[in-house]
């Protein structure tokens, strides 16, 4: 597919949001039998009740916009040279982020690590090693890594997660947050 392609090849990968494609898919549903969804790859949107229900206030582009249909979009729209950097290894995992997970770019080196935060306590990370993305889980309020599997960088990363979700904190209610991260 032409387009997916071009939209690939033109990806700003500095920044968290997802390439806008003019196609629209119809899209199994993976639980009811004969029942589809239209997916369209500019917000993108889906016509399915989790995506009206939770997704569709998002900002246009938003990770998080993506329902299990959104991915399956994806998926079939793959370029011969797969989705770039994380974005690549986003699809590819499958699962559909918490509706309220907020995603962010840390810059390291001449990498972009892909991360989110909000919706529970665990920040999600793609980060390069050895040249291709991997995923890693980070605990908020435990400070600590999945199986204690960190990325490389993993100071600037944990960094950069902290004060994402405190500055975030600090704007709607106030307080309390870093509390809870040191102990204070
Ligand atoms: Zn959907």
């Amino acid at each position: 597919m032409e387009r997916a392609a071009s939209a690939a090849s033109n990806m700003d990968l500095s920044v968290a949001l997802l390439p806008s494609i003019p196609v629209t898919l119809r899209v199994k549903s993976h639980s009811e039998a004969n029942v589809v969804y239209d997916v369209d790859l500019t917000g993108p949107s889906c016509t399915c009740p989790d995506w009206r229900g939770a997704r569709s206030q998002l900002p246009n582009g938003s990770l998080t916009r993506c329902c299990k249909h959104v991915l399956d979009a994806f998926g079939r729209l793959e370029p011969a040279g797969g989705w770039p950097g994380w974005l690549g290894a986003f699809l590819e995992q499958g699962w559909k982020p918490h509706p309220r997970k907020r995603w962010f770019i840390v810059r390291l080196g001449s990498d972009f690590g892909l991360v989110s935060v909000g919706g529970n306590d665990w920040s999600d990370v793609f980060a390069v090693v050895g040249g291709s993305y991997e995923r890693f889980g980070y605990n908020i309020p435990d400070l600590r890594w999945s199986y204690g599997n960190e990325p490389p960088r993993s100071d600037e990363i944990t960094q950069a997660i902290l004060g994402e979700a405190h500055g975030r904190h600090e704007r709607t209610s106030r307080g309390g947050l870093l509390d809870r991260f040191f102990g204070r």
